[in-house]
């Protein structure tokens, strides 16, 4: 019987088999056939081969039904397409087929015992649990191109199918113990020499794997449980790799776990070793922080899904674009297309502004070349596609355009009223503004259909949110034009609806409210940003606004003060820049920073501006602790996050954990502010909030729970359900 490929291989780009007639069955998840005297079972399961319950399945049946086949003296394990196999399953996670049996531990264990030998022929991706399915086989083949990686350890657990007993066995330890710490892929081809692989295969992966297992067939098994692991510095080095790695991951119990795990591969016979493993691996599953890292993942992912528009609504193509403004934000836009090889055009009002965008861009990417990130033949590639112009006539004709100029409404709605004149039709208008209406401004156009805001954060090459603006008229096809150029430019996007500061920002507001009202009852600057950043913030709210430039903000809520008379808020923030102190830029703000660094120091300037302040509204300082400065933050940014989601300004719970994790330096091993809160316990942060608000001399008012908060405390229920 030929085997031709079936509907979903031809889709995965399987090639039919060449040579002699093969046999062939296929189970769904894995083919199988036979050429000559080898069987080839095939992971077969789009795009890249996963092994979930189908596949696992597949692989012992194909075990199964070679060693009761007489004429058949070994087995090919093969990935169809290009690639073996990413390894388990995500679609299966939290689903009873994950853990149902064949569970990988016994098909890797099935494959090992197996009486006929198993060679693994590996090209593309072969990582987590393919890898580990390869380490199973007694032998391996691999063409050049194959990439390997044990990267359990970015979801907060250890390789769990034996990869921390194996994989020492067959590259050495110390290159084992910083794969698996890592995480990190690595090209076949360092491997060369060790006994990871047994041949290197240039031409056809399946005529070079059947030709290296008819000789195998011949040949002794070859099981890297057999092998010993003679490593007599091992204490030493142990202690010398967790004294590294602990300090460098103090709230991630993951990394040393992985050191413990191998330590047991040279210390332990194999099978104790496994235990070891698999006892490790269940209870890192249970920890908050492995949840944490697994919700990450998973909140990344959903957030692409925008659930009224369909996946398939066709995208305008995006072939070139123009940046309006050079400033800060128009520099770091552009910097992205062009690094992704789409020419920009970037227009300015003034001469000189323009000249220094430009210099800007240039002197960063040199930065990026200096530190080996960016090739210099890359660099010159990028800089020419870099336009710069004073003229709209230079920008008609762009797909997208994206308007980076002053924070003003004026001036922007004046920005796209000249848009709406030039622009061709059919291109995308865009605005990166931080704060203001896009309806109000979509509403000075005839094609509010083509505008949205693309709200990129600072440092805009750098960061990886973005969030995209769905004003009332924005269509479906530039919503999710704009979320597929986010994935080419290596952003993470994440959709908002209109309102004051969009999800980050609107958040931060009530944020920064509580950072004011801890200072006026008594707390420092650097207790404050002390005491987020051993939360795990990236950087304390202080230190924040220093960086981005204390002037922004006080731009923002000068404008906030006029519409919202009715919010307290605390003013001491307006004392620091009306006395210039607008951060890093001019090197004081809340601290001061030395000439060419970024050090933030105590300024005693700074202590007499706040007791002065302080005095002069009748306020005592109190000792304030660590515990509460964080939730009271903290807090402040779910009950923000709840009305949010409640006004259906966020899509879902998880996109404002991804805002936080992607643009504002929460602690990924926490999960978001809504996936902490729910760790916490909603019951027991409205109780908080409660003994907040009896406390509070500042504003009791604010801590009165959102209402959604308020319900799913009440029904004992989660934002993450
Ligand atoms: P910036 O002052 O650094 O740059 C603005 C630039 O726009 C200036 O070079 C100015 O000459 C130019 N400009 C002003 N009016 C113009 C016009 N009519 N036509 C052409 N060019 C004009 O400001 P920025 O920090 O880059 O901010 C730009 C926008 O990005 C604002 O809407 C801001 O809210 C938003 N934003 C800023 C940040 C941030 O951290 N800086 C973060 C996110 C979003």
């Amino acid at each position: 019987m030929t085997c031709a490929p079936t509907t979903r291989c031809a889709k995965s780009g399987w090639k039919s088999r060449r040579g002699s007639k093969p046999r062939g069955a296929s189970i769904i998840g894995t083919r199988y056939e036979l050429q000559g005297t080898v069987a080839v079972v095939t992971l077969d399961d789009p795009p890249v081969n996963c092994l979930g319950f189908d596949v696992r399945k597949g692989i012992v049946e194909g075990i199964e039904r070679a060693r009761a086949d007489a004429s058949v003296e070994a087995i090919v394990l093969i990935g169809a397409g290009n690639t073996f196999s990413a390894g388990a399953d995500i679609r299966e996670f939290n689903t009873p087929k994950a853990t149902a049996e064949p569970a990988l531990r016994t098909v890797i264990r099935i494959v090992e015992e197996s009486s006929k030998p198993v060679t693994a022929a590996i090209g593309g991706i072969c990582v987590g649990g393919g890898l580990e399915l390869a380490l199973g086989c007694h032998f391996r083949v691999v063409r050049h191109d194959a990439t390997v990686a044990l990267p359990e350890v970015k979801l907060g657990l250890i390789p769990g199918a034996g990869g921390t007993q194996r994989l020492p066995r067959a590259i050495g330890v110390e290159a084992a113990v910083n794969m698996i710490v890592s995480g990190a892929s690595v090209t076949a081809g360092k491997f060369a020499g060790t006994a990871l692989f047994d041949a290197l295969i240039e031409d056809d992966l399946l005529d070079g794997a059947l030709a290296f297992a008819r000789s195998a067939g011949r040949r002794a098994q070859k099981r890297l449980r057999d092998m010993k692991i003679d490593f007599p510095e091992a204490e030493a080095f142990f202690q010398f790799a967790r004294n590294i790695v602990g300090p460098a991951n103090r709230n991630l119990p993951a990394p040393l776990k992985c050191i413990d795990a191998v330590a047991a591969a040279v210390s332990r016979p194999f099978d104790e070793g496994l235990q070891l493993e698999r006892d490790i691996f269940v209870q890192l599953m249970q920890s908050t922080q492995s949840r944490a890292l697994r919700h990450a993942f998973f909140a990344e992912r959903a957030a692409a899904k925008i659930p009224d528009v369909r996946d398939d609504t066709p995208a305008r193509t995006i072939g070139s674009v123009a940046v309006i403004g050079a400033g800060t934000m128009g520099g770091g836009i552009a910097m992205n297309f062009l690094a992704a090889g789409i020419p920009v055009t970037m227009l300015e009002a003034k001469a000189d502004a323009l000249d220094k965008g430009v210099a800007t861009i240039r002197s960063n990417f040199e930065a990026s070349r200096k530190k080996g990130k960016l090739a210099a033949e890359r660099l010159q590639q990028a800089m020419v596609l870099l336009k710069p112009t004073l003229s709209y006539d230079d920008i008609q004709s762009a797909d997208l355009v994206i308007e980076a100029v002053f924070e003003d409404m004026t001036v922007k709605q004046d920005v796209f009223r000249k848009l709406d004149a030039v622009m061709k039709e059919g291109a995308i208008l865009a605005t990166n503004t931080s704060t203001l209406d896009v309806d109000r401004i979509a509403s000075v156009t005839r094609r509010p259909q083509d505008v949205l805001g693309m709200h990129f954060f600072s440092p805009a090459n750098v960061m990886k949110l973005l969030e995209l603006v769905r004003a009332d008229r924005t269509g479906s096809d530039v919503l999710i034009t704009a979320m597929r150029l986010a994935r080419k430019i290596g952003k993470t996007a994440v959709v908002s609806r209109v309102c004051d500061g969009f999800i980050g920002n609107r958040m931060l507001e009530q944020y920064l409210r509580q950072a004011f009202f801890l200072l006026e009852e008594g707390a420092s600057p650097k207790q404050v940003d002390g005491a987020l950043e051993a939360f795990g913030m990236a950087m304390g709210p202080f230190r924040m606004s220093d960086l981005a430039g204390n002037d922004i903000g006080w731009h923002i809520r000068k404008r906030r003060y006029v519409e919202r008379p009715h919010v307290v808020y605390s003013r001491i923030a307006d004392r620091l820049c009306e006395l210039g102190r607008f951060g890093q830029k001019v090197g004081v703000g809340w601290y001061r920073y030395e000439s060419g660094s970024r050090n933030a120091i105590a300024d005693p300037i700074v202590d007499e501006m706040i007791a002065t302040y302080r005095a002069e509204h009748g306020m005592t300082p109190r000792k304030i602790e660590a515990t509460e400065i964080v939730e009271r933050c903290i807090y402040a940014l779910v009950n923000e996050a709840a009305r949010l989601l409640d006004e259906g300004i966020a899509q879902r719970a998880s996109d404002i954990d991804v805002v936080y994790l992607t643009g504002y330096g929460f602690p990924r091993y926490r999960g978001g502010p809504l996936f902490h809160a729910d760790t916490i316990g909603l019951y027991n942060v409205v109780e908080r909030m409660q003994r907040f608000a009896r406390a509070s001399l500042s504003d009791p008012g604010f801590w009165q729970p959102a209402p959604l908060l308020a319900k799913l405390a009440a029904e004992s229920k989660t934002f993450n359900g």
